[in-house]
């Protein structure tokens, strides 16, 4: 289980960085951070939590999150993720929807007052009994040392456990609709977070900086549960992403390794003061959560000393990593590949309408199976039944190719898609091709209705700083030539900035609705 491989790393790394909050300055130790989590464990006890029950945890990343996610998994308490920028019905709905009965959550952050938010919900949610406030007095009683029936009490529960309970509900970023509340095991994140540090080369001297949440599995699995595992450190550069901060963080604990979403490296590749950061500590790290720009790819390696850097691809419902590039690929595979599949799964490609396994090469939906397969989305049979197949496959509704020697691309989403005149145009084709443009930060691409063609394609821009403007005339002018005429978006919008899930991908749905606005 989860609490187990924790104390194991504690009595083999004791003395070792566990985690580091840049914000207040505070670090713990692993013993330090065993102390803490066994406290709150023993808190929770105290106050009625056991095994099984929901406990939801609304927060920017913070140190107390981490407590929360290994104090919980050692009393068997299944953790539900609470994305931070809900609002007041989205978080009634997910505390109403998994039955959580505490809630730990941080002070005011930003625009989210998460104590006024929760006061409320204590009003309409029945089964909510519990709210804790992180440093509040309340919370300090819950880490306040235990007596030694209560350590005996944690250990107890924590020896009672199986490694196939349910630990964690976690929702879905919402890129494509509605959350959906994945409901995930020990067995499931434990050896995933294992596996992708395994495939990073791992140790104890790595130190891993941390701006993506929490909230999701690229922080708290493919974070968290990589260096606990590996006895690593975990950094936590800010609580919500901030492109200097994070730089900082880097410079400021010698970190190893930088994981972010491909528009965070963007933002830091684009400051200003970029080449005043020391980066010369990192080693490795990982671009995932949305296509990986090959050009962004090169950039990591080349400007950012991360020559070990990986790709990971996979979702929330399959814990999430399904496939990885390997630190000795060679560049072009490390760059323009998602990798091959991760040890002790499987993976297929198969014709969306028959389900037949497609030949190497074409495109088709991805699957996958093995220990990473969630249970379910919690208290949704028919939404489960609609992507896990009897046979144990996940179906993930993203279109991969997989070539002859097994490596994978992501081409897109079924969803996202784009048929004009009878031609199927995946976008990321498409945005690959704009980030080649000099005056470009930043392209998505989406279909919009047309009446000649059914569709016909529009490209959203970021621009560089200095640049003005950038027009379809601009466009089919830089790509005449250069990729087939029905892949030339025909319109074209500049924006700031994109509309985005808080774990930093792009919400191509709402895009589309903005889009259809605009046209009129
Ligand atoms: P929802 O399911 O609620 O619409 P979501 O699918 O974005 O949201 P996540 O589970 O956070 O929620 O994201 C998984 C998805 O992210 C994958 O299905 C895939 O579309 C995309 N993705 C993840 N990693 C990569 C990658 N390396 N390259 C391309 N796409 C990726
Ligand atoms: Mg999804």
């Amino acid at each position: 289980t989860i609490y187990d491989n924790f104390l194991a790393t504690v009595g083999k790394f004791g003395d070792n960085l566990a985690l580091a909050e840049a914000a207040s300055g505070r670090t713990w130790t692993y013993r330090e951070l065993a102390r803490d989590v066994e406290a709150l464990a023993a808190g929770l006890l105290r106050g009625g939590v056991g095994r099984g029950d929901r406990v939801g945890v609304w927060s920017p990343n913070r140190s107390e999150w981490v407590m929360v996610q290994y104090a919980t998994a050692a009393i068997g308490a299944v953790l539900v993720n609470l994305n931070p920028s809900y609002r007041q019905t989205e978080v009634d709905f997910a505390l109403q929807q998994s039955g959580i009965t505490v809630v730990l959550a941080a002070p005011a952050f930003k625009d989210s007052d998460y104590p006024a938010m929760l006061a409320a919900a204590q009003q309409t949610v029945d089964n909510l009994s519990r709210v804790v406030i992180f440093a509040s007095p309340e919370w300090e009683a819950l880490l306040a040392d235990p007596a030694p029936e209560e350590v005996a009490a944690v250990a107890a529960a924590a020896a009672g456990l199986d490694a196939n309970d349910p630990i964690n509900i976690q929702y879905t970023s919402g890129t494509t609709g509605a959350p959906k509340g994945a409901t995930l095991t020990h067995r499931n994140i434990l050896n995933n977070g294992y596996l992708v540090g395994e495939l990073l080369n791992y140790t104890d001297a790595d130190r891993i900086c941390l701006p993506v949440p929490f909230y999701h599995c690229f922080g708290m699995v493919m974070g968290n549960l990589a260096a606990t595992s590996h006895g690593a450190a975990m950094i936590i550069p800010a609580p919500a992403f901030d492109p200097a901060a994070t730089l900082a963080a880097v410079a400021e604990y010698a970190v190893t390794s930088l994981y972010g979403v491909p528009t965070m490296f963007i933002a830091e590749l684009a400051l200003p003061n970029f080449d005043d950061y020391d980066l010369s500590t990192l080693r490795t790290g990982i671009m995932a959560g949305s296509p990986c720009p090959e050009q962004v790819m090169r950039e990591v390696v080349e400007r950012m000393h991360m020559t070990e850097v990986s790709i990971c691809y996979g979702m929330t419902e399959t814990s999430p990593v399904s496939t990885q590039t390997r630190v000795d690929d060679e560049l072009q595979l490390r760059v323009g590949t998602v990798g091959r599949v991760g040890p002790h799964l499987e993976i297929k490609v198969v014709d969306p309408v028959t389900g037949d396994t497609v030949e190497r090469g074409a495109a088709g939906e991805f699957c996958t199976r093995g220990y990473s397969v969630m249970q379910g989305y919690w208290n949704e049979p028919r939404k489960t039944a609609d992507v896990l197949d009897e046979q144990g496959w996940m179906h993930t509704g993203d279109i991969a190719v997989m070539a002859d020697n097994g490596y994978v691309q992501i081409t897109g989403r079924i969803k996202d898609m784009v048929i004009r005149g009878g031609e199927n145009i995946y976008p990321r084709e498409v945005e690959e091709f704009l980030y080649t443009h000099p005056d470009i930060l930043d392209a998505q691409v989406i279909g919009v209705p047309d009446a000649k063609y059914g569709e016909e394609l529009m490209a959203w821009v970021r621009l560089r700083d200095g640049v003005d403007d950038f027009t379809a005339a601009d466009l089919a002018e830089f790509a005449a030539g250069q990729i087939a005429r029905h892949k030339i978006p025909k319109y074209v919008h500049v924006v700031d900035e994109f509309p985005m899930t808080v774990t930093g991908k792009v919400r191509k749905v709402e895009m589309r609705s903005e889009a259809i606005n605009l046209l009129g």
